[in-house]
């Protein structure tokens, strides 16, 4: 004799529940021949639905051996035991365990989707099955829009679309009623027919005389195995090949099938999708305007110290600011700034005094500081005019009555609009002639309404304060010279010539070290923050999916049953979780990308600059979070066991 197509011997299979042991099989020993037709009955409880899981490789002996072909399953592996349920046995379920989300013919191609069929076979095999099944009309119906005889049909051509050599039907007609159960016991026989193995577990003694053997279960011991009639004999069953594509076309194709899976759960689940998102929508919303935020005032007040003039060093008297002996020590003198110019790397150079007056102009007064500078200022500063130009050299060492006004003097004392240049105003009690406007910028280290009028600081001396001491000194160090280097030349040059070291430099390379240093900081505490943020929304969305795995337990069950290897739903289900945090990330993104639009539009105070370096990096940080808060989910649902899944 041949070897037997199923073979039990000696199978136990006992249920630990608590400390009871109920023992389902015992000593099941069985041969099931490739085209037989075999009715399993007995009382609810007996066994039947065990032995049938058993058969279908969803479940496995306790002890005993089944073996498949002549093959051992004890020793497979649960991908192994996937094989074989997706090639070889075809299910059909009392309560046929659609997956109410799909259409009849998309739950009937699922197993083929395992199997690694194309797209155009397995659509087609799967219409040609249902419209045999007289199912050609409802090809796009949802299962609760079938009858229940309609559903088993879908079911019945879901068992058939990879070959289905062995159809495992357990209580098939159970939820029936007679003409539908009529139905579908015709179309068994008829697979019978054509050389099919066909397995229906029943309690029902009519529907079991349709098979030619009828093994009879009670208490999980086989009572009774009798053949109803002749068998039928049958040529030699042959399997379609299953045209699984070859490597990595394969791989690319389930993936490309997973994630189309994946993104048909997440448009049925709108709203658990949209909620789950959400976290992530927030957190890479807030990380991406954050940085941009922190990038666009860092470049402003960047850009602000270099349109100081591109480098400058004051020097002031004192040991530091609010040194209260600096009265006393040796003033800065115009003999020292003109020292200071000798040197390489300075550019220019101008002394600083500074005085209050009252400025007049006709009937228009207001209190303000003048400032006394050097004809080099400007180019020291870096300004530009609007009008006029800078008083010169000579007109300094004249001590000339010449004044450069910014705007807002203009504005004040000019309210008439004329001119001014041309014009004498009075500073304090000295007529000066405006020479100069400067031209007005943007800046945060410029006080908008501030007056400013500079006028040589030799007038100042003369005619205002009556002192010859200089208040500071300020120097432009050359383009290319090294700004350390040159504070360190001018505080030698300085120290040597007022014998001890009585004065300090405040060099803006390093204010602008420290303000770079304190945006960087306050970038990235901010950016922490918002990090923490993603981070909730990353265990938001493990949270949701963790409680989506248990809301589709019998989903899972039922894609195990038609044969979705553990890397089949791990995947579906990571997939899942990446596809919804990248969602989250793009919508996220596009937020960003609209509040730095609405920030410039509304007139904050600078520009958002969100970097592409800054999208992607939100785009590879919202795929980690998928992988990583989707990976315990995923595994929980990789892990269930195919039965207890079902059972749900
Ligand atoms: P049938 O399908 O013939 O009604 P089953 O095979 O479902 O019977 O069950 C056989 C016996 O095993 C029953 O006593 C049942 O209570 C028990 N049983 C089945 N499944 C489980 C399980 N997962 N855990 C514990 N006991 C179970
Ligand atoms: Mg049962």
């Amino acid at each position: 004799m041949s070897t037997p197509l199923l073979r039990f011997d000696s199978v136990n299979r006992s249920y630990r529940t608590g400390d009871q042991v109920v023992h389902a099989l015992r000593d099941v020993t069985l041969s099931i021949e490739a085209g037989e037709m075999v009715a399993i009955m007995g009382v609810s409880g007996s066994g039947k639905s065990t032995l049938m899981n058993i058969l279908g490789c969803l479940d496995r002996p306790s002890a005993g051996s089944y073996r498949v072909a002549g093959e051992e399953t004890a020793t497979m592996d649960p991908d192994a035991l996937a094989r074989l349920r997706r090639e070889h046995f075809g299910f059909i379920f009392q309560r046929y365990q659609l997956l109410g989300d799909l259409s009849a013919l998309r739950n009937v191609e699922i197993p083929a989707i395992y199997a690694g069929r194309s797209a155009t076979a397995r659509q087609s095999r799967a219409t040609r099955l249902l419209q045999r099944l007289g199912l050609g009309e409802r090809l796009a119906h949802r299962p609760y829009e079938l009858s229940g005889g309609q559903q088993q049909r879908v079911s019945i051509a879901r068992a058939l679309v990879n070959g289905g050599e062995v159809i495992l039907a357990d209580e098939p007609t159970g939820a029936l009623d007679s003409a539908s159960s009529e139905e579908v016991l015709r179309i068994l026989e008829e697979l019978h027919a054509q050389g099919q193995t066909v397995i229906i577990v029943t309690h029902d003694a009519k529907v079991a005389a349709h098979a030619e053997r009828i093994v009879e279960l009670c208490d999980g011991m086989v009572v009774s195995d009798r053949a109803t009639r002749e068998r039928r004999v049958v040529p030699p069953h042959d399997v379609p090949a299953l045209a699984g594509e070859a490597g990595w076309a394969d791989v690319v194709a389930r993936l490309v099938e997973a994630a189309a899976m994946a993104l048909r759960s997440m448009a049925s689940h709108r709203l658990r999708t949209l909620l789950t998102t959400l976290g992530i929508v927030i957190g890479i919303a807030s990380v991406v305007s954050v940085v941009a935020l922190g990038e666009g005032a860092r470049r402003q007040v960047l850009g602000e110290l270099s349109s100081f003039g591109t480098n400058t060093l004051d020097v002031y008297p004192g040991r530091g600011w609010g040194d209260v002996r600096a009265g006393l020590a040796r003033p800065l003198s115009n003999a020292d700034a003109k020292a200071l110019g000798t040197l390489d790397y300075v550019d220019s150079v101008t002394p600083q005094i500074m005085t209050t007056v009252v400025l007049r102009k006709g009937n228009v007064d207001r209190t303000t500081s003048v400032n006394g500078v050097g004809a080099q200022f400007f180019r020291v500063r870096g300004y530009s005019f609007a009008e006029g130009q800078a008083f010169d050299e000579p007109a300094v060492a004249m001590q000339a009555q010449d004044a450069v006004i910014d705007g807002n003097v203009q504005r004040v004392l000019f309210a008439d609009g004329s001119d001014p240049l041309g014009q004498v105003i009075l500073v304090g009690s000295v007529p000066v002639r405006v020479v100069g406007v400067i031209a007005k910028r943007h800046s945060v280290f410029y006080a908008e309404d501030a007056l400013n009028v500079w006028i040589p600081y030799t007038t100042v001396m003369s005619r205002l304060t009556g002192q010859d001491s200089l208040r500071s000194v300020t120097l432009r160090i050359a383009d290319l010279a090294d700004s350390k280097a040159a504070e360190a030349g001018v505080k030698r040059l300085l120290t040597t010539r007022h014998g001890k070291f009585d004065f300090f430099i405040s060099n803006n390379d390093t204010v602008r070290e420290s303000m770079e240093k304190t945006t960087r900081g306050l970038q990235l505490l901010v950016s922490a923050i918002a990090l923490i943020s993603l981070i909730v929304g990353g265990i938001g969305v493990m949270n949701i999916m963790l409680v989506s795995v248990i809301e589709r337990t019998q989903e899972i069950g039922i894609r195990m049953a038609v044969g979705a290897r553990r890397g089949d739903i791990l995947r579906q289900f990571l997939i899942e979780a990446v596809l919804v945090c990248l969602t989250g990330g793009f919508a996220g993104i596009a937020l960003a990308l609209g509040f730095a639009f609405a920030f410039e539009a509304f007139g904050g105070p600078w520009k958002m600059i969100v970097s592409t370096m800054s999208i992607v990096v939100a785009f590879m940080v919202s795929t980690l979070i998928g992988v990583v808060f989707g990976f315990l989910p995923a595994r929980n649902a990789a892990r269930l066991d195919p039965i207890a899944a079902l059972a749900q």
